[in-house]
């Protein structure tokens, strides 16, 4: 997530508290930050969404379906789910008993699942577009005069679709958005088929690698396509509101160079498809929601070179964040940090070193303010009510351009394929970002990390790159 004005991008909340899950607690999969999200006892392998969307009721009816192995024996699990009324829910075919516990769905089968067994589990609901407006961003269904969006970061999906809703558990996913006739449906992945009624018309996507569940999104308005191909051979597709399509072509015609670059600095893109769809909506932030990253509508109207660094912001996460995911929230510094730093080495690319070390030297002067509270994150471990604090982003990027600075490039860059071949779809933790550089490099880096991302004071540092 990329997010703008300085109230948002600096925004200090205090007195956070620090929860802590006890590890074999069903209603969560031991998130310190976040004790109930995700469950434990099963790991969820598909996702099949079936919507049925009326956009002027602004309502929705759903069909999830949910291919589940049992890691454990249940005679009960948990969902996440704090979306609309259920009307249904099945495991393997029969009807099974639930409750609902604020954001959490209880079922207990007819028989249990054994610990060797998968399962499907079948949930019906309906009712009105949802949205979670509790951090400001909202979550969940997002509705404006001609369409809808869907933005969960990081807990907003289990406000739309009941789920196992932590990055540790990432799935496939297959979408079938019905609309009405003369909308659009665009979601993660591959469109895969797309059949027309006379009142209606249905799109099915197809999200073939893992995905956390907050990466999902559904986008529902009269788009349109702008298809094209990088270099390198990502395809790229993107979904622009009509009125601003030819404004917003030229914006994001940058996209297909930046896969390159990418590509040549971090490895091959991990996915099967890219794209950027713009909402006719305006909202302060962008999110990097998987092969599809989600904008508002006045991303037209940013100027260069600030539109390049959001959009690349949002690629670099496919790599940093979406292929590697955090394993918890306190990790928020692999995605943010990461995404901040390779967004300004698109300016060292394109503009040059001189231009880049300005850059620098600008985020530096923002980490090393005097006399405010901006530097009690602890960017390692910034809490939950402060995953998106600017020092996250920007004292995060200088992490690692000061660890190129010790490094050097060739190591610097090999550390990073390294590090990102290693945990490619998976998840890594800020250790195993250190454990994987101290192998690349051989140095032990104990002291370095220790400075930049858990102490307070901002290290000094020399301006040479
Ligand atoms: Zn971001």
């Amino acid at each position: 997530m990329r997010v703008w004005g300085l109230r948002l991008w600096w925004i200090v909340v205090l007195g956070a508290v620090w929860p802590v899950a006890a590890l074999s607690d069903p209603a969560g999969i031991g998130d310190p930050y976040f004790p109930l999200m995700g469950n434990s006892g099963y790991d969820v392998l598909h996702y099949d969404i079936e919507l049925d969307v009326a956009l002027a009721q602004q309502t929705v009816r759903a069909v999830v379906t949910i291919d589940l192995q049992a890691l454990a024996t249940l005679e009960q699990f948990h969902l996440d789910f704090s979306g609309p009324e259920i009307s249904a829910l099945e495991v393997n075919g029969a009807p099974a008993a639930f409750e609902r516990r604020a954001g959490e769905l209880v079922v207990t089968p007819v028989r249990p699942i054994l610990s060797t067994e998968q399962a499907q589990v079948r949930v019906r609901y309906a009712g009105r577009f949802q949205a979670d407006q509790r951090d400001g961003f909202g979550a969940g269904w997002q509705h404006y005069p001609t369409g809808v969006f869907v933005a969960s970061q990081p807990d907003g999906a289990a406000t739309w679709f009941p789920s196992n809703d932590h990055p540790l558990d990432k799935a496939t996913f297959t979408f079938t958005i019905r609309v009405p006739a003369g909308n659009l449906a665009a979601a993660n992945g591959v469109l895969i088929d797309t059949r027309y009624e006379p009142t209606a018309a249905t799109y099915v996507w197809h999200m073939a690698q893992p995905m956390a569940t907050y990466l999902a999104t559904v986008n529902i308005t009269d788009f349109v396509v702008v298809e094209s191909q990088s270099v390198g051979g990502v395809p790229i597709r993107n979904y622009f509101p009509t009125e601003s399509a030819p404004r917003l072509e030229e914006i994001f015609e940058v996209q297909a160079a930046m896969l390159d670059f990418y590509e040549s600095l971090i490895g091959p893109y991990p996915f099967d498809v890219y794209g950027a769809v713009v909402a006719r909506a305006n909202f302060p932030f962008a999110l990097e929601t998987q092969t599809l990253s989600l904008f508002p509508r006045d991303i037209a109207r940013i100027p260069r070179p600030t539109v390049n660094d959001i959009i690349a912001h949002e690629m670099v996460h496919q790599w940093f964040g979406n292929s590697v995911s955090v394993q918890h929230w306190r990790d928020i510094w692999l995605n943010e940090g990461f995404a901040t730093y390779f967004a300004a080495l698109w300016v060292e690319h394109t503009d040059g070193p001189a231009a880049f070390q300005r850059l620098m030297e600008n985020y530096y002067a923002m980490i090393s303010q005097p006399g405010d509270q901006q530097r009690e994150v602890r960017i390692g471990d910034p809490g939950a009510q402060q995953l998106f604090h600017g020092l996250v982003y920007v004292r995060g990027a200088w992490t690692l351009h000061a660890l190129r600075q010790l490094l050097g490039d060739e190591v610097f860059f090999r550390a990073i394929r390294e590090y990102y071949q290693r945990y490619a779809y998976g998840n890594a933790s800020i250790a195993d970002f250190i454990a994987s550089v101290e192998a690349t490099s051989g140095l032990d880096l104990g002291a370095f990390f220790r400075q930049w991302l858990y102490e307070p004071r901002t290290p000094t540092v020399r301006f040479s790159s």
